[in-house]
Formats: C-alpha cells, sequence, structure tokens
C-alpha cells in the first residue's frame, strides 16, 4: 500500500472519533407532531393522538406534560416498568465497553444470558434474535430441518392453532391462522394446518390420520392476540404426549406468556408439560429488542454452522439489558408479586362489573388479563382504548372484544388501583 500523502493523513485525522464534533441535522431538534406519522411512516399502524416523551415504572408522560397509567407496557414487554435502574445501569455500562461484533465473534453478555436461561429452564441450547417473530422462525425451521434430517421429507406439516398469533414474518404470519394477518400476500409457506385452540378431539384426530407427516406442534400457553384464552393445562398435556408418539416437536411461543408474566418464569413450568422448543421475546428485554429460541442439545445439532443466523443476534448491549431483567424478575418477591397483583386486578376488574355490567368474562393469568365485552358491546374494545387514553390511561385490545390489560410486573398497588378508575371512567364513557 502506497504512504499516505500529507493531506490523506490530515483527512482521517480530522475525521478520526476524537476529533469529531457533534453535528446535529436540522430533523434532529423539529417540533414533532401526531400529524407527521400520516406524513412519513409506511401506513401500518395508528397511533393514538398524543405521544408519550417520558415513562417512569407504571407511569409515562406526553408531549404536554399529561400523566398516563401504563396498563399495556409497550404491549407486554416493559415487563418491570419504564426505566427501572437496574436495566438502566447494565445498559449505561455495556454502552460504555462494547455494542455490536455479531456473530462471527462472540461475547460476554450473550454467554452469561445464555446460562441464566439453561440454568432455569429445560433448555440445553439457546438461539437468540431481535424479536419474537424471529423467534418463532428459527423455531419452525429448527423443526422442519430436524424432521427432515432424522425422519425424511414427508414429515413437514405443522399444527396450529385456530386464532392464534406467532408474528408478522411470512411463515409465523400463516403460522398464526388469522387471515386477516396473512391475506394477500401469497404464496404462503404450505403444510401448517389450524385446530381449534384448547380442542383436545380435534388434536387427536388429527395425529390418528397424519401423524407420520407432523413435524411439529406450535402452540401459546395462553392466547394472547387472539382474544386472552389460557391453554387448558390437559389440552397442552395431550399436545405434548401426541407430538412424543408421533416424532413430532412441540414447540411453545412464550414470546407474551414468558418471563414472568403468568406468575411462573415461563408458563409451560405451571402447565405440567416441557416443550422441545420454545421462542421468548418481549418481556426478555424489558424494551430493548430481544428474542431466544430455547431447546435441546439433541435438536439443536441439526443446525450447523452456517445453517440459519441473524446479524443482531446476541447484541451485547440487548444480552445485557435481557440478563438484568432475568435476574430481577426470576425471584419468589417478583413472581409472588405477579400472582398477588392478579389477584387486585381480578378482584377490581369484577368491581366495576358488579357496578356496571360491561364484561361478559374476565380471564386471564398473572398480570395478563383479558375483559370481554359483553353483547351490546361487542366490536368496542378499541374505543375502549381510546377512551382510556382520553382519561390517562394506557390499555390494549386483544381482537375486537375484549379489553387487555398487561402492566409492568412490579407496578405498584396505588397505580393499579387509580388504572381501575380511569379504567371504569373510559368504559363508562366508550360503552354509552
Ligand atoms: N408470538 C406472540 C405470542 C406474540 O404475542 C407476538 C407479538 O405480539 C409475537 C409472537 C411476535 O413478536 P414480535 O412482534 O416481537 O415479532
Amino acid at each position: 500500500m502506497p504512504p499516505l500523502t500529507s493531506a490523506g493523513k490530515a483527512v482521517v485525522a480530522a475525521s478520526s472519533r476524537h476529533d469529531l464534533a457533534s453535528p446535529t441535522s436540522a430533523a434532529a431538534t423539529i417540533p414533532v407532531t401526531r400529524e407527521m406519522f400520516d406524513q412519513w411512516m409506511v401506513p401500518c399502524y395508528a397511533p393514538a393522538t398524543f405521544i408519550p416523551v417520558r415513562g417512569e415504572g407504571s407511569r409515562v408522560w406526553d408531549q404536554d406534560g399529561r400523566m398516563y397509567i401504563d396498563f399495556a407496557s409497550g404491549v407486554a414487554v416493559t415487563s418491570l416498568g419504564h426505566c427501572h435502574p437496574v436495566l438502566v445501569k447494565a445498559l449505561n455500562e455495556q454502552a460504555h465497553r462494547i455494542w455490536h461484533v455479531s456473530n462471527w465473534l462472540t461475547n460476554e453478555p450473550a454467554l452469561r444470558l445464555a446460562k441464566r436461561l439453561i440454568d432455569a429452564t429445560f433448555a440445553e441450547r439457546v438461539f437468540f434474535c431481535s424479536s419474537g417473530a424471529e423467534a418463532n422462525e428459527a423455531a419452525l425451521k429448527l423443526a422442519r430441518r430436524y424432521a427432515h434430517d432424522r425422519h425424511g421429507a414427508p414429515k413437514i406439516r405443522v399444527i396450529a392453532a385456530q386464532n392464534a398469533f406467532h408474528g408478522r414474518t411470512l411463515f409465523t404470519v400463516t403460522a398464526g391462522g388469522q387471515e386477516k394477518y396473512s391475506k394477500g400476500f401469497g404464496p404462503n409457506p404450505a403444510g401448517i394446518t389450524h385446530l381449534p385452540y384448547n380442542d383436545v378431539a380435534a388434536l387427536e384426530r388429527e395425529f390418528a390420520e397424519h401423524g407420520n407427516e407432523i413435524c411439529a406442534v406450535l402452540l401459546e400457553p395462553m392466547q394472547g392476540e387472539g382474544g386472552m384464552t389460557p391453554g387448558r393445562p390437559e389440552y397442552l398435556q395431550v399436545a405434548r404426549r401426541l407430538c412424543t408418539a408421533h416424532g413430532a416437536l412441540l414447540i411453545l411461543d412464550e414470546i407474551q406468556s414468558g418471563m414472568g408474566r403468568t406468575g411462573a418464569l415461563f408458563s409451560y413450568m405451571q402447565k405440567g408439560i416441557i416443550p422441545d422448543i420454545l421462542a421468548s421475546a418481549k418481556g426478555l428485554g424489558g424494551g430493548f429488542p430481544v428474542g431466544a429460541m430455547l431447546t435441546t442439545h439433541e435438536i439443536a445439532s441439526v443446525f450447523s454452522v452456517g445453517v440459519h443466523g441473524t446479524t443482531y443476534g446476541g447484541n451485547p448491549l440487548a444480552c445485557a439489558v435481557a440478563g438484568a431483567v432475568f435476574d430481577v424478575i426470576n425471584t419468589t418477591e417478583v413472581l409472588d408479586g405477579v400472582k398477588a397483583r392478579h389477584a387486585l386486578f381480578m378482584e377490581g376488574l369484577k368491581a366495576i362489573n358488579v357496578r356496571r355490567r360491561v364484561f361478559s368474562d374476565v380471564r386471564g393469568e398473572g398480570v395478563w388479563i383479558g375483559g370481554e365485552l359483553d353483547t351490546p358491546w361487542k366490536g368496542k374494545a378499541m374505543d375502549v382504548v381510546k377512551a382510556a387514553g382520553a382519561a390517562g390511561l394506557l390499555v390494549l385490545v386483544a381482537g375486537p372484544d375484549v379489553v387487555r390489560i398487561a402492566p409492568s410486573l412490579v407496578i405498584s398497588l396505588d397505580e393499579i388501583l387509580e388504572g381501575l378508575s380511569r379504567l371504569e371512567l373510559a368504559l363508562n364513557r366508550a360503552l354509552t
């Protein structure tokens, strides 16, 4: 290589990190309005009229300084609330060490997080990614590849549940079985059969007729997006038994149900089953994007070097934060606290229903509860969410008929009570 000219050396010196000023583009300081979303963003979402700018625990403030109680947690993600000091510390410390190395190098936070997950679950091997859909995609690919390598080509069918939700990649959106999400993208991946959720007989029939073709059963232990329907333990146990008997793998999608949300570290731990593959995300990072696929050594061994991967999998920042999330959540104090909060929420929601009958059913596990709107109010769950925003409360829907609550696992008693009273106000305003 020719030696650098002095002009070249000057250019390099001036652009090295210590000499760079802190430039600010004009866009960095423009006043932001909600209308800009419609002007500049791909219209996949219809966000609320207000823009949150700050969060602390289970409280969020918008641009006008208005405070909202957070019963939504960014769709069951900020499992320890906003800006939890332990997570802020972990992120800050890692931010000063190293941000990204990719997978041709490994890193300490990723291996420390993997060890925590292995020690606490059935798993012996972990694959990291950045989202829930990616974790499920990896799980489905692994199951297909396992059947291909161990059993041969015809064993390709995946059994999933109607009304499920597994993410937005083409494979996972097809596995989800909700046409509103998968229509118009075809051809969709083939070989996926949807059966009614919690239907033991349908599962037994399917295996009796096609057991030798089935490579995997993919289930949520409780359906979240699809309407907040807890999986019955006997249903999940039958799925486990049939998979074992027919050489199929049981994949549990614990992206929403996992990391303490139901009062156990993972929901399978209280359903009397052990999966072959488990997908985690959402609460795992407490707000930092991270996903994980957990499995056994034997199953993982069909993925050799280069067969699957993702640039950001095991990112040090993500894994440092997730490690801190894990250490806070995987304690009796937090997990028992989730069960106590469940009782408080159920009591409060039932009391609202006594004063004004709006729900035909209130159900769920841990701090993951759905109120199904009664007949006169069917289809109005989104109206309740909007009215809740106006009353200073963040809540979610689970389909058109169910109002979903998924707060931080450590939300305070005062915030639960305040949030419930704001919810009652919203129900009164929306359901007239
Ligand atoms: N699986 C379940 C059960 C989910 O609830 C979700 C998201 O809501 C996903 C998968 C997809 O996760 P992500 O949006 O991180 O891709």
